[in-house]
């Protein structure tokens, strides 16, 4: 299995090419959305990493917030189709992570309440205006959807390419 570092400078290599390419062969419209699964393609490699799975470099990354990856590592199986499947693993991060998010808030809120400081949390108001969003965004959604896919893929594929080379030598 190929390290951290080089799964991370794979990621930021082919987001840097793809920036000029994207500049030379699409119409001047569309390339704000390709710029945007750009920027979403090196957030799924870099911080969504398919290694989260493990003790990896990319789960050491988040800092005092990578103890939201211990349950996910506890319940997905390194290398598993769940966290390296092409398009299940990058989405279902995306899933994870804001389901913690919630949780998080939530349980902030609630310890704020209890020493009487009312802040409103309404996950109920949030889904509806993220659902909005999404609708209002197609277009948008769409290419950070691409661009997080394309993330977990890159990863897998030199992942595999590794593990060939390494029988292979
Ligand atoms: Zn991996």
């Amino acid at each position: 299995m190929p390290s951290g570092k080089v799964h991370d400078w794979v990621t930021l290599g082919t987001a840097f090419m793809a920036i000029p390419l994207s500049g030379m062969y699409l119409p001047p419209e569309t390339r704000p959305l390709a710029w945007l699964a750009i920027a979403s393609y090196t957030f799924s490699g870099i911080w969504l990493s398919s290694d989260l799975d493990v003790r990896s470099s990319a789960y050491r990354r988040w800092g005092p917030l990578r103890y939201l990856w211990l349950p996910y590592q506890k319940l997905v199986p390194h290398r598993s189709w769940i966290s390296h499947g092409w398009a299940v693993g990058p989405l279902l991060r995306v899933a994870y992570l804001l389901g913690m998010m919630m949780l998080l808030w939530l349980a902030l809120s609630w310890g704020l309440r209890q020493v009487g400081i009312a802040i409103h949390a309404d996950p109920h108001s949030w889904l509806m205006r993220f659902t909005d969003w999404t609708l209002t965004y197609r277009a948008e959604v769409w290419a950070i959807v691409f661009g997080l896919v394309a993330g977990g893929t890159a990863h897998s594929l030199l992942d595999w390419l590794s593990t060939r080379f390494k029988r292979l030598f």
